[in-house]
């Protein structure tokens, strides 16, 4: 017999109040450079960036006796606090049964290739204690009666490692994780943009930030310097690369300042696409139930006509409507998946509609429409693992909108509280851009190529092709934990941050990128970055288009640093900053894919690599598609991995073989015991990016 849970429950699920910020502490320092007078602030560790890694960072430096100061953009911005899915998952260690295997959940989550084999390993084992203390913190996730997690299957995940608050996990993370560090006093400051890193050698000094409230006459951009000897980087995804982007509105991440103060990156090449309701209304992942509930799905074009598209790809309404279904735990692309009439045949003919001028909706009050030529809809004729999954969950109801309700109300709940009621009418999604599994590469213990830089959560570069639903929520607890425990072990070593003369330098350089004669607008820039990087390295991607790409992405950095960027006020400057970084970005994502593809690359993860002489050849229920021929992933690229780094030409690129864990370092404890002890762990052999 289900039980009806009150409505006051799934509110508390769905709408996630965030703690109430206490007054800015301000500083009393201030600093003349340039010509500007701005606010000096310090701290031991300068951490960009307030979401769910971010935080997790702070509260455990802060726990150390490290003096850690947050400077977020938005303190509730970014993906954590404002993204979500039907059943927002986080991936860790199953506690149901037996018990897991570390090594088999390291291998599952290096599954994809083009992975560190010890930072998978630590994803695994690290899962435990991330997910155990954000439980101790308040963390709501759901029990059985004798204490073990509720778990489900998700994306690249056999054995069904996920579990989940509800669509707002990663809020609750943030919310549970801002708690604390607030109970720890630890200070965030609020729209607080960092701009530039004062890097000098092997030795940090501290940022440029901009603050609005620091604006003043002798400071129009609102600039202000935090002095610190060590940065922790965890300013999240570069969510406004892409025009077609699930990611919410606002969210620029570090690439861009990592590649200034030059960072290695690595794994651009790599990235999430899926189905999702975009974020010029409200963005949000359509995984999990909204797809099990299996809605009809069809498009509109410019004269008004409905269009039953999918039923052009798959042979038979039960084959169409199961794969509906498993989108639900294949939620990203995956271009071997366009095979066989497997789940991304989806995807592909979802973007296909889109790239063809049409609309594309779901309708949860009808069922798939029939498939030329068979019978309808029948719940009783779908692939056994489907009538499997919907006979155990009840989810019998003759209506797409009844079974999702049963399954899951908070997903109906959910788009009603951004006015959108998919009970009663039907809803617009796309296919779009929603995760960097590349970024930032950093060593085991979350240290990028600079030694007083880190990073982690999605600024870091620790997935590879393929990511289980989960683990990126996860990967940020886990290195972020890493990173403070780093961070504290060394701090000792560190020599004291002296920003003045370097901010001397970088400052005029960076006010030189605020709008000259001559100059793009901010506007302008946006539009050319996104519409090449949803045009050209989207989930289909061709060589030379892909080449063709780089170059005007070339050209407009050029623009860029000979002229700025326009600004029509001075409160827009830290955004043309962010711009700027965003085109540097692009390009750098670019140059790696084209690097990738010339040097003979398949299709893997999120992009299909298409080539008339491929021989990945995906077939619809009306023939072939030759269009989207593509060629397979190549063996040898799961073992590498594609490394971009500045330099004065554009991007050095070179590849390296991706770590790996011998036996021989397998742990014993009488032998490693000392190492622990004497803080001998910090200083592994194994640890450089
Ligand atoms: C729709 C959607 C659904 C998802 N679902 C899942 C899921 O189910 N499971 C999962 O594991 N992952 C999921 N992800 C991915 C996951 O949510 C993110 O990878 C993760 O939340 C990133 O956390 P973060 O702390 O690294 O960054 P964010 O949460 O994005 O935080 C970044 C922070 O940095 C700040 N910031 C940015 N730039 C700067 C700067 N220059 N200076 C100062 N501050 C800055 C921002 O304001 C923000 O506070 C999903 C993503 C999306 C878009």
């Amino acid at each position: 017999m289900p039980i009806q849970v009150p409505q006051h429950i799934l509110d508390a699920l769905t709408d996630v109040d965030m703690p109430r910020l206490p007054p800015d502490r301000g500083t009393s320092e201030t600093i003349n450079i340039s010509g500007l007078r701005l606010p000096l602030y310090r701290a031991d560790c300068l951490i960009a960036g307030s979401g769910a890694a971010g935080l997790r960072a702070a509260v455990e430096l802060a726990r150390r006796g490290i003096a850690v100061a947050v400077a977020s953009q938005s303190a509730w911005g970014g993906t954590s606090a404002c993204s979500g899915s039907d059943k927002q998952t986080i991936h860790t260690a199953n506690t149901a049964d037996r018990g897991d295997d570390f090594r088999a959940m390291a291998a599952a989550i290096g599954a994809g290739g083009a992975m560190d084999a010890d930072a998978a390993y630590i994803e695994s084992v690290g899962s435990v204690r991330s997910m155990a203390s954000l439980q101790y913190l308040g963390l709501p996730l759901p029990q059985d009666p004798l204490g073990g997690t509720l778990r489900y299957q998700t994306d690249h995940d056999d054995v069904g490692r996920a579990t989940s608050c509800g669509p707002r996990t990663s809020r609750l993370m943030v919310k549970v994780l801002a708690e604390e560090a607030l109970r720890l006093s630890v200070p965030i400051y609020n729209q607080t943009t960092v701009l530039r890193l004062l890097v000098d050698g092997d030795r940090l000094h501290g940022a440029i930030c901009a603050r609005p409230q620091a604006r003043a006459e002798g400071n129009p951009f609102g600039l202000c310097l935090f002095a610190a000897p060590v940065a922790v980087l965890a300013g999240g995804g570069p969510g406004e690369l892409y025009r077609d982007s699930v990611y919410p509105n606002g969210c620029f991440g570090t690439l861009g300042l990592a590649i200034e103060a030059g960072l290695d990156l690595v794994n651009l090449t790599e990235s999430q696409f899926g189905i999702g309701t975009r974020r010029d209304g409200f963005p949000w992942n359509l995984s999990g139930t909204y797809v099990q509930a299996m809605p009809h799905i069809y498009s509109v074009d410019a004269e008004g006509r409905e269009h039953p598209f999918l039923a052009d790809y798959y042979r038979s309404t039960q084959e169409l409507a199961s794969n509906i279904f498993r989108k639900g735990y294949q939620w990203p692309f995956h271009a071997t998946r366009m095979l066989d009439f497997g789940s991304s045949l989806v995807d592909l003919a979802i973007a296909r509609e889109t790239a063809a001028g049409r609309r594309v909706f779901m309708d949860f009050n009808r069922n798939p429409l029939a498939v030329a030529g068979d019978r309808a809809f029948d719940l009783d004729r779908l692939d056994p693992d489907v009538r499997g999954y919907l006979g155990t969950a009840g989810a019998t109801q003759a209506l797409p909108i009844d079974r999702l309700r049963h399954m899951n109300p908070l997903s109906i709940e959910l788009y009603r509280r951004y006015k959108i009621d998919i009970a009663a009418a039907p809803l617009e999604f796309a296919v779009n851009n929603q995760h960097m599994n590349g970024g930032i590469a950093v060593d085991i213990w979350g240290r990028s190529s600079h030694p007083a830089l880190y990073a982690i959560g999605e600024a870091a570069g620790t997935h590879g092709v393929t990511r289980p639903g989960g683990a990126a929520l996860n990967a940020g607890q886990v290195f972020g934990t890493r990173a403070a425990e780093h961070i504290a072990a060394t701090f000792a070593t560190q020599a004291p941050a002296e920003p003045d003369r370097f901010a001397e330098a970088a400052l005029p350089r960076l006010l030189a990128l605020i709008g000259r004669p001559g100059a793009p607008t901010l506007d302008a820039v946006r539009d050319e970055v996104q519409a090449r990087m949803s045009d050209a390295a989207g989930i289909l991607c061709d060589a030379a288009t892909v080449r063709r790409a780089v170059q005007d992405a070339r050209a407009l950095n050029a623009r860029i640093a000979d002229h700025g960027i326009a600004t029509d006020r001075p409160s827009e400057a830290a955004r043309a900053i962010q711009w700027q970084q965003m085109a540097l970005a692009s390009e750098a994502v670019l140059t790696a894919l084209d690097h990738y593809i010339a040097a003979g690359g398949g299709s893997r993860g999120a992009r299909a690599i298409l080539d008339p002489t491929g021989d990945g050849l995906p077939v619809s229920a009306q023939g072939p598609l030759e269009a989207v021929r593509f060629r397979r992933e190549r063996p040898e690229d799961r073992d590498r991995q594609i490394v971009l780094r500045r330099n004065d030409n554009g991007f050095r690129v070179t590849e390296r073989p991706t770590r790996s864990i011998t036996q021989a370092e397998r742990p014993f404890f009488e032998r490693d015991w000392p190492a622990w002890l004497t803080g001998a762990i910090y200083r592994t052999a194994s640890d450089r990016p």
